[in-house]
């Protein structure tokens, strides 16, 4: 049944009637290339860098260590996008050297981007290894900020990525409500958003993505979750932008229809769910998507819009 669901399903990520949705890879270092590759990853669209930063809990790795990592990512990829999210230290991924040990509230204290402008030095050896990185290679390089909750978050991070000489396309994240309704302000900084919907479930519904017990409200077929989705989106089009998804949420085959139907324009996922969602999408058009994101939104619960999007897709 699975090799059958997946029968015909090659090539870049589209509706049945043509609508182009690349299908990109989440990574977290070269050793996750192949997977991408082999599931046919037109690209990464979210390499999270923070796992380069495990390896030592007292100091970041130096500009040259980073390069030579990044360059072996981006080599993979000729002709294809590379989004590499600089450092998300903080919160679920403490980094001794880096991040304040007690905390109150640790999701809402010093995390991602806030950590980097609280220590300029590592965001800016990042960058010039990235710029390093880059230099001589033709592949389309954009870099993002994790966690940026307004317009001068995006400001900081667009400024550093400029004085850094980084050659690339800047992008934030939407992981807090506050970007999502603030979109459009944001994409005066930068040129992209992602939508990191597993931080953004937990921001929505106040519920600690690390316990367990409320794992409901993780659950991103949520609608409130996905208004928020189709506000960036909106927003995004309406500036003539993209604003990808590269959490959890774009790994659901169904859901990934959905969220083409909100107007998300890529969608990044674990590379072994790249094939399930690229069979999936091929089977249906975008006006079936737009009707099933729209079903979705009536619903009153993450159950409700699943069912709803489902019998949507299934009917037609
Ligand atoms: C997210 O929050 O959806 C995301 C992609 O980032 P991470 O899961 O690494 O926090
Ligand atoms: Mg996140």
């Amino acid at each position: 049944e699975r090799k059958a669901a997946l029968a015909g399903a090659t090539g870049p990520g589209a509706t049945s009637d043509g609508h182009k949705v690349p299908l990109l890879a989440n990574i977290g270092g070269p050793a996750d290339v192949a997977a991408a590759l082999e599931a046919g990853a037109e690209g990464v669209g979210l390499f999270r860098t923070e796992f380069l930063f495990l390896d030592d809990s007292r100091k970041a790795p130096s500009e040259k260590r980073q390069a030579e990592v990044y360059r072996q990512v981006l080599e993979a990829f000729p002709e294809g996008r590379v989004v590499v999210r600089v450092l998300d230290a903080g919160a679920d991924k403490p980094l001794g050297f880096l991040t304040p040990g007690e905390e109150p509230n640790p999701a809402l204290g010093v995390r991602g981007l806030r950590t980097l402008l609280d220590h300029p030095e590592v965001l800016r050896t990042q960058l010039a290894a990235l710029a390093r990185a880059a230099k001589g290679l033709p592949v389309y390089l954009e870099v993002m900020a994790p966690m940026v909750a307004d317009r001068a978050d995006a400001r900081a991070f667009a400024d550093a990525c400029r004085e850094a000489g980084l050659r690339a396309k800047f992008g934030a994240m939407v992981e807090i409500p506050s970007a999502a309704l603030r979109a459009r302000s944001i994409l005066q900084e930068v040129e992209f958003l992602s939508l990191g919907t597993n931080d953004l479930a937990q921001y929505t519904f106040a519920a600690d993505r690390q316990v367990g017990t409320l794992s409901r409200y993780q659950d991103p077929w949520q609608p409130a979750l996905l208004d928020l989705v189709a506000t960036a989106a909106e927003a995004a089009a309406a500036e003539g932008k993209s604003c990808g998804v590269c959490g959890e949420a774009a790994a659901d085959p169904l859901l990934a229809c959905v969220l083409t139907g909100l107007g998300v324009t890529s969608l990044s996922m674990g590379p072994t769910a790249i094939p399930y969602v690229r069979a999936t999408l091929a089977k249906h058009t975008m006006a079936q998507c737009e009707r099933a994101a729209a079903a979705a939104r009536a619903s009153d619960s993450g159950e409700e819009a699943r069912a709803a999007a489902r019998s949507v897709l299934s009917g037609e």
